[in-house]
């Protein structure tokens, strides 16, 4: 027996979404567990990112349905999703490359942040939310860069940092790791870990496996849009169905 993850924060139930003929994500029924990192996983279009747009808004599932803390989120548009607490970042970067790095954080708040309407002073306290979380991630030194000549995993940390603006209950991480090199990859695991230590539950996807596996208390392993395999890292690197998913055997 191993040990119950815990209160579900995210679940969906027979959620799917085609294009055309292609089922991305095909009756997918999920749970992801309060206060802790999960993780999503599965071979290339497989349906993470589909998954991920469906649950934030991005894009409206065909059908079924998402919850989060027993909330029906199902078609909520963006914003709402993220007021009801869900930040994400997102596989292809999004940053605004002309703006600063501080300005960046600035327009993140979105809807704008009551603050923002409210004088000086109080965009002044907006300034200063948006300073301690640069230097949270370590961007502090790069406040008054434009965010196209800063590296791309500074770049992601850039994007993370602007998530976390509106003080995420669940932050939602794509591909995180993503063509970023081993110094800040490393310095992600640890803000991924120290955020979670004080609260903050994460839904990663990764295609670095050990980043899953050092990471992740609970995993859920898609293939062909629904979910083959769940369980702690070890259990579903060993699980058959995930094997055969990867290597196709
Ligand atoms: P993953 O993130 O696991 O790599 P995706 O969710 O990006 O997978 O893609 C799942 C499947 O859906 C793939 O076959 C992909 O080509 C297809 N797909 C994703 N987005 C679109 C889209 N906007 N239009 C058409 N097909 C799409
Ligand atoms: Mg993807």
């Amino acid at each position: 027996m191993t040990e119950a993850p815990g209160e579900v924060a995210l679940r969906t139930e027979a959620l799917s979404k085609s294009f055309g003929g292609v089922h991305a994500v095909n009756d997918a029924t999920t749970e992801f567990y309060q206060g802790r990192i999960n993780g999503l996983i599965g071979p290339n279009g497989s349906g993470k990112t589909t998954f991920f747009n469906c649950v934030t808004g991005m894009i409206p599932p065909d059908s079924g349905h998402v919850y989060y803390r027993d909330r029906d989120i199902t078609r909520w548009q963006p914003h709402r999703v993220a007021r009801a607490g869900i930040g994400r970042t997102f596989q292809l970067c999004r940053v605004f490359p002309r703006l600063t790095v501080l300005d960046n954080l600035l327009v993140a708040v979105h809807p704008p942040h009551p603050l923002a309407y409210f004088g000086r002073p109080r965009v002044a306290l907006l300034v200063e939310r948006a300073r301690d979380i640069l230097a949270r991630v370590g961007l502090d030194h790069l406040e008054t860069s434009e965010a196209r000549d800063i590296s791309y995993g500074q770049q992601k940390l850039l994007e993370l940092a602007a998530a976390l603006m509106a003080n995420p209950a669940m932050v939602m991480l794509d591909e995180p790791a993503g063509g970023v090199n081993p110094a800040l990859i490393e310095r992600i695991a640890v803000l991924v870990t120290e955020l979670n230590a004080e609260g903050t539950t994460f839904l990663v996807v990764e295609h670095n496996m050990e980043f899953i596996m050092n990471l992740c208390h609970h995993v859920v392993v898609f293939d062909r849009g629904r979910p083959i395999a769940a369980g702690s890292a070890a259990q579903v690197q060993q699980d058959p169905k995930v094997l055969e998913a990867y290597l196709g055997v």
